[in-house]
């Protein structure tokens, strides 16, 4: 457990998967029914882009301070505008997580579940849900949590796994989490963020995790060509994506692509894995 997400928080890889994580529940508040969501990695909820490990690294710098245009572009798609301005909320020097993202997402109805398992991390995240009344921070495991909360309630919901990838067997964990929990909660929407070190080791966990009888599945990769930053390309698998939900990506993309490249390149390719819409 020695990974800390304050030395990555706001990198490229960060706005694509917050960018997909605000796209997913904006299709979800167009019902009035409630949905639950569960954030199984969840990390501390915000990050001071200050910290001597976020300067460390430059990640920050690389990533969402680059889009700094957009937030003034008054025609930007409106999922990157609504992911924009959460941000904004935060002050121009932080930063926030997965959790924070989805619990100012919430309406009265909604519930979210914050699971994180260093005890560090997860005595900040309490104190950055403290305000939101349907948002709950848990000290666990969140793959073995995971299974025990599905089905939810709402019968309606996201499950976002962003695991931090130390452990060697880590793929394997994550797809067998995965098959689990469709399993239990075939209708739910998921998101899981994975590394592409190797495009083999990548699609093999994709193989796997689509073999549970997956109808509609989704991924959005982005590269980001040196000397932009060490890791180069990460994923999202997206399970059940919304209707839309990849026009929106990529028309997100056309914005975030030339910006989050810097003096290197970027690509992001929204790649359906199982059916289509
Ligand atoms: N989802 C967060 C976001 O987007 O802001 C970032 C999460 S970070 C990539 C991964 C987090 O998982 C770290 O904070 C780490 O402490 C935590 N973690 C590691 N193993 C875990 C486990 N088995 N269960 C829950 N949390 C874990």
């Amino acid at each position: 457990m020695n990974y800390r997400h304050g030395y990555h928080a706001g990198n490229f890889a960060d706005v694509v998967k917050h960018v997909a994580l605000v796209a997913v529940l904006r299709h979800l508040r167009k019902k009035d029914t409630a949905f639950s969501v569960i954030d199984t990695h969840a990390g501390r909820g915000l990050y001071d882009l200050r910290d001597a490990a976020s300067i460390a690294t430059g990640e920050a710098q690389r990533g969402i301070a680059r889009l700094d245009d957009l937030m003034e572009m008054p025609a930007a798609p409106p999922v990157l505008s609504a992911y924009l301005d959460l941000v904004a909320e935060c002050g121009r020097q932080r930063y926030p997580g997965s959790p924070l993202i989805a619990a100012k997402m919430l309406r009265p109805q909604d519930r979210l579940t914050a699971i994180e398992k260093h005890a560090e991390e997860v005595a900040i995240l309490k104190d950055v849900l403290a305000p939101f009344r349907n948002a709950v921070a848990e000290h666990a495991d969140g793959y073995a949590r995971l299974t025990k909360l599905l089905p939810p309630p709402s019968r309606r919901g996201l499950v976002l796994v962003d695991p931090p990838f130390e452990a060697a067997d880590e793929f394997e964990t994550l797809a067998q989490t995965l098959t689990a929990a469709i399993r239990k909660f075939a209708t739910g929407i998921y998101l899981a963020w994975y590394p592409v070190k190797s495009q083999g080791a990548a699609d093999a966990f994709i193989g796997e995790t689509l073999a549970a009888g997956i109808a509609k599945a989704l991924t959005v990769e982005i590269a980001v060509a040196p000397p932009s930053d060490r890791m180069t390309c990460a994923g999202i698998l997206v399970v059940n994506p919304p209707y839309g939900f990849a026009a929106e990506m990529q028309a997100a993309a056309e914005l975030l692509v030339p910006r989050l490249g810097g003096q290197g390149s970027a690509d992001i390719n929204v790649t359906w894995r199982a059916g289509s819409e």
